[in-house]
């Protein structure tokens, strides 16, 4: 028996449609594939803006991920698709779609903007909380989807973060929540902590600091 090589990839054909009975007939068009394959897998080795996960999961729920070129809706950037808004009637699938951006921190921090809506609820937007309550009721949600999502956290990431350079000790479960807690609010700014926001403003204002919570050795801590 014969093996085919790598350059000779073959296929049976079907006996019926072709006169050749069921010989093996090589292809010609076995090498631009090949290559094509070699130039995409080039490409993403070498890609600084990492493509997008097409799904993420949350509380037990899959959401879709999507960067599509234009949203339906004029004046968003972005749109959430929880539980809530399915029921409010404003979306039928579980996900996030965002639109893309000439800047890609720009689409990140869309899409971080819309997974602090779903990690929230989505018909909390105007609930008016303190800073604290917040930064409480966020800081286990978004460890675990840091935890969960490695391809979603890779996508909101913007550096590449050296592990050799750990400097802190490995913390315990309740260390990191309250770490990121301690991060969130440093986040949202410690002026007056107590004072009472609705979520959305507050997503406002932690959307933004992306870059300073997906950062490699804030990552590398809580994981
Ligand atoms: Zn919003």
């Amino acid at each position: 028996m014969q093996y085919p090589s790598l350059w000779d990839i073959s296929y049976s054909v079907d006996r019926s449609e072709y006169p050749t009975r069921g010989e093996n007939v090589k292809t010609k068009y076995a090498l631009p594939p090949i290559a094509a394959f070699f130039i995409w897998g080039m490409g993403e080795m070498f890609s600084f803006s990492p493509r997008p996960p097409s799904s993420f999961h949350f509380n037990n729920t899959i959401f879709r991920f999507q960067v599509v070129q234009d949203m339906p809706s004029m004046e968003a950037s972005g749109e959430a698709c929880d539980q809530d808004a399915i029921t409010a009637g404003t979306c039928k699938k579980f996900g996030i779609v965002v639109e893309s951006a000439k800047e890609h921190g720009d689409e990140q921090d869309t899409a971080f903007h819309e997974l602090l809506h779903i990690l929230l609820g989505t018909n909390e937007s105007d609930v008016i909380v303190t800073r604290q309550e917040f930064a409480k009721k966020l800081s286990p949600r978004l460890l675990s989807v840091i935890r969960e999502n490695p391809a979603l956290v890779k996508y909101l990431e913007t550096e590449r973060w050296d592990s050799s350079k750990r400097l802190y000790p490995p913390m315990n479960e309740s260390e990191k929540e309250l770490f990121l807690r301690k991060r969130l609010l440093s986040l949202l700014g410690t002026d007056s902590p107590g004072n009472a926001c609705t979520y959305h403003q507050l997503i406002y204002r932690l959307s933004p600091e992306r870059k300073n919570i997906f950062r490699g050795d804030i990552l590398e801590q809580l994981r």
